[in-house]
């Protein structure tokens, strides 16, 4: 059985960039679930589907053929065929996915893709419901935190990098939108998994929480070992019979 690491948590907190690392040290897979919220929003937009729009129609829905190729570290994501890995990076795309994936269809269209992963390699899944809903038998779970401030601050200097003039307080503003719409949406909304260990990475560097996480990550998977080999030990093996 493949080993699965989650790492859930709002937008800012730094979950694309850790799990990413994690994934890369540990020679895991990665599985950035909200590239796949992304590419739907984006065939849905293509089709003419605006957000508000009540009714996403099933056919068209079947029809959107998303592919996924985990790698160590990385994932390519196609959209019939398509390399949408850029494009599906606009604020515009960002908004339109967490809209579209309060929906019910959306959410059933991806759970069985992204559970397919887990059954080609070990991975670091990141998203908002990998540790309760997607992946509930996961051996580490981590929910990633920051204050909305310095959540705000971070995708801010993230826009500026990237050459766009945003302004803080409409970044801090969509990012509170956002976060209240995962929060309180009926389906998988965005909660800690019961079992989940709570990293808050406000005062942290990305090498901090990296070796905190993977010191967690080691010891875990060690006990496992330990009590998988003691069950192994437990089972009288045939010669005694
Ligand atoms: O993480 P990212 O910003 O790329 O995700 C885009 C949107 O997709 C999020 O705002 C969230 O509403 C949605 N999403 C989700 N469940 C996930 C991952 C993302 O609902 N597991």
């Amino acid at each position: 059985m493949f080993v699965v690491v989650t790492v859930d948590g709002p937008a800012g907190a730094g979950k694309t960039t850790i799990a990413r690392k994690l994934a890369k040290q540990l020679g895991f897979c990665m599985l950035d679930s909200g590239a796949l919220y992304r590419t739907v929003a984006l065939a849905l937009l293509r089709a003419g589907i605006i957000p508000n729009d009540e009714i996403i129609p099933d056919d068209l829905l079947k029809s959107i053929n998303i592919d996924i190729e985990p790698a160590v570290g990385s994932m390519q994501i196609s959209l019939d065929g398509e390399d949408v890995s850029s494009e599906i990076r606009s604020e515009y795309v960002g908004v339109a996915a967490s809209v579209f994936s309060a929906k019910a269809e959306v959410r059933r269209k991806l759970l069985g893709i992204q559970r397919s992963v887990a059954l080609q390699c070990d991975l670091v899944a990141e998203g908002r419901d990998m540790g309760e809903v997607v992946f509930p038998f996961a051996q580490m779970k981590f929910f990633l935190t920051a204050s909305a401030e310095e959540r705000a601050k971070r995708r801010y200097e993230e826009l500026l990098q990237k050459g766009a003039q945003p302004s803080y307080s409409e970044v801090f503003l969509e990012m509170r939108a956002r976060d209240h719409r995962d929060e309180t949406r009926a389906l998988a909304p965005m909660v800690p998994a019961k079992d989940a260990t709570i990293v808050d990475t406000t005062n942290l560097t990305p090498d901090q929480i990296l070796g905190t996480m993977l010191k967690l990550i080691k010891s875990r998977l060690d006990l496992l070992k330990q009590e998988t080999a003691a069950k192994k030990l437990d089972r009288p093996s045939k010669f005694f019979l």
